[in-house]
């Protein structure tokens, strides 16, 4: 960090707590990546146990009078200090914590902890039963909590706003909604002009995919993305995810199913976008709380940009889809890359969020959002939530589920308390195709690099422009720095128009 540390002890004894508090709260993850990875069924309550437990304990640090009285002391030197140096925005990021953490009791904390451990292990059973009566009183308990947890920031602009914050500072629910009514209006229509086209044959991904070569294929795209293994690993789970224990340290997990390679490799390069903006995050902010992505929006605009925009391109296909076709070579031999490129951007509503399209993504998104708040607001009650799915589906994507595990059952965010991060995944998606549309100026022959299998340009790039500061800046703040204008639908907007009235002539 900067030089101020050394001058001020005291500034240092307030960095060494924060470190406490960063390894507690990784435990933590190492413990919850152990819950959906290796842990045995039976433990799910143990484990909540120890979970909660850590987490008391960083939040009692946090909230500790020691804590607070340097907190106090050194923010109030913070304005003698460069505006964009570590230490400035360390002590801004700890001030804006520590007040919000001030508001929630230990009790609550600890309650919240125990209630979504044991939620997680109701949840998966019902999940595999398709009983959302079993998980109905446990997702009742949970948006009880929540609502609780907005009133301790009472008073609000919206109900939402508190939950949302914890994801992506500084950010609006009325500044979501109304990004959303021009998504809603255009990517609908959008969607109708692509759904009276004839669709690309999909029937050629087909086929049957052994899980050993299966898992070859997606290290090898882990590797193309420039993922560090030294520094990493990837596991299978249920629900794929990516988890940083500390910056040498990030885990990314993925699912094979045989009959389907697209959504394992896919799912992989995903989680490798998120990986490699936490791996390419400057060392020495490694156990503070700036040694993290910016939010959940800016983290998944890195894992669509390389997914979607990046990992779907022709471009680099060019380089990819070889490896595909050495590696299966009885299904994809008679396939060419214009047919594999078509086939992978279909288009087609699907009742599975992790496994839908660009064209529709966003509106499965919309659909949680509007529940959420529905919700909340106690306009419909939990136990109407399958209904109000199935209606909302067929009004967005015009299918409807047969059951509800592929309806409501799907996600598990409600059942880790994660209520208000939907619309980070939207917001990312957008966010994706601005930072893509500014490193494009900025890097005339990126195509081309691509092409060649080359991802080393555009990851120092993002590496010079965002991975590296880790979360010094406010999301709102970095898309401006990178990009030169506020969150706008339109860049991704024209992307989808562009990219899809192509393929669909
Ligand atoms: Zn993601």
């Amino acid at each position: 960090m900067t030089d101020q540390s050394e001058a001020n002890p005291k500034l240092n004894r307030l960095k060494a707590i924060c470190g406490e508090i960063y390894d507690l709260n990784t435990a933590a993850a190492l413990l919850e990546w152990d819950q959906q990875v290796n842990m045995p069924p039976a433990a799910g309550q143990d484990r909540a146990m120890q979970i909660a437990r850590l987490n008391l304990l960083a939040h009692q640090i946090e909230t500790s009078t020691e804590y607070g009285e340097l907190l106090e002391e050194m923010t109030s030197l913070r304005h003698q200090m460069p505006p964009e140096s570590d230490d400035f925005c360390l002590l801004r990021v700890l001030q804006r914590n520590y007040l919000r953490a001030l508001r929630i009791p230990d009790e609550y904390v600890e309650e919240f902890s125990r209630e979504t451990g044991t939620a997680f292990n109701i949840w998966e059973k019902a999940r595999a039963a398709d009983d959302f009566a079993m998980f109905r009183p446990a997702l009742e308990r949970i948006f009880n909590l929540r609502r609780q947890y907005s009133e301790f920031f009472a008073p609000h602009d919206h109900i939402y706003d508190p939950l949302l914050e914890d994801f992506e500072p500084g950010l609006k629910t009325a500044e979501v909604l109304r990004i959303f009514a021009i998504l809603r209006e255009e990517q609908t229509a959008l969607l109708q002009e692509i759904m009276a086209k004839t669709p690309p044959d999909s029937q050629i991904l087909a086929g049957n995919f052994a899980a050993d070569k299966q898992w070859l294929l997606t290290k090898e795209s882990a590797s193309l993305i420039g993922f560090d293994w030294k520094r990493g690993r990837l596991d299978k789970s249920t629900h794929p995810f990516t988890t940083t224990i500390n910056l040498n340290d990030v885990r990314i997990t993925t699912h094979i199913h045989e009959n389907n390679l697209i959504s394992a490799l896919y799912s992989t390069i995903h989680e490798c976008g998120h990986a490699i903006y936490e791996q390419g995050i400057a060392p020495e902010l490694n156990r503070s709380p700036l040694g993290t992505g910016a939010s959940l929006a800016i983290h998944e605009s890195q894992s669509r940009l390389w997914e979607n925009i990046v990992g779907r391109s022709r471009d680099f296909l060019t380089t990819f889809y070889p490896r595909i076709q050495t590696a299966f070579p009885e299904t994809f031999n008679t396939v060419s890359l214009e047919n594999f490129y078509r086939a992978i951007n279909l288009v087609c509503p699907s009742l599975i969020r992790t496994e839908s399209d660009e064209m529709t993504y966003n509106l499965h998104i919309m659909l949680r959002l509007e529940l959420e708040i529905e919700v909340l607001e106690k306009r419909i009650a939990v136990s109407d939530l399958p209904d109000a799915w199935r209606s909302k589906m067929q009004n967005y994507l015009g299918i409807t589920p047969n059951n509800d595990v592929d309806g409501v059952l799907q996600d598990v965010h409600w059942a880790t308390g994660a209520i208000g991060y939907f619309p980070t995944y939207a917001l990312g998606n957008l966010i994706s195709a601005q930072i893509w549309q500014t490193a494009s100026r900025d890097l005339p022959d990126l195509s081309q690099q691509l092409r060649n299998g080359n991802t080393v340009a555009l990851r120092n790039w993002l590496h010079e422009k965002l991975y590296r500061h880790g979360s010094k800046f406010y999301p709102s703040e970095l898309v401006q720095k990178i990009t030169g204008s506020p969150i706008d639908p339109k860049p991704y907007l024209d992307y989808l128009k562009n990219k899809y009235r192509e393929i669909y002539n």
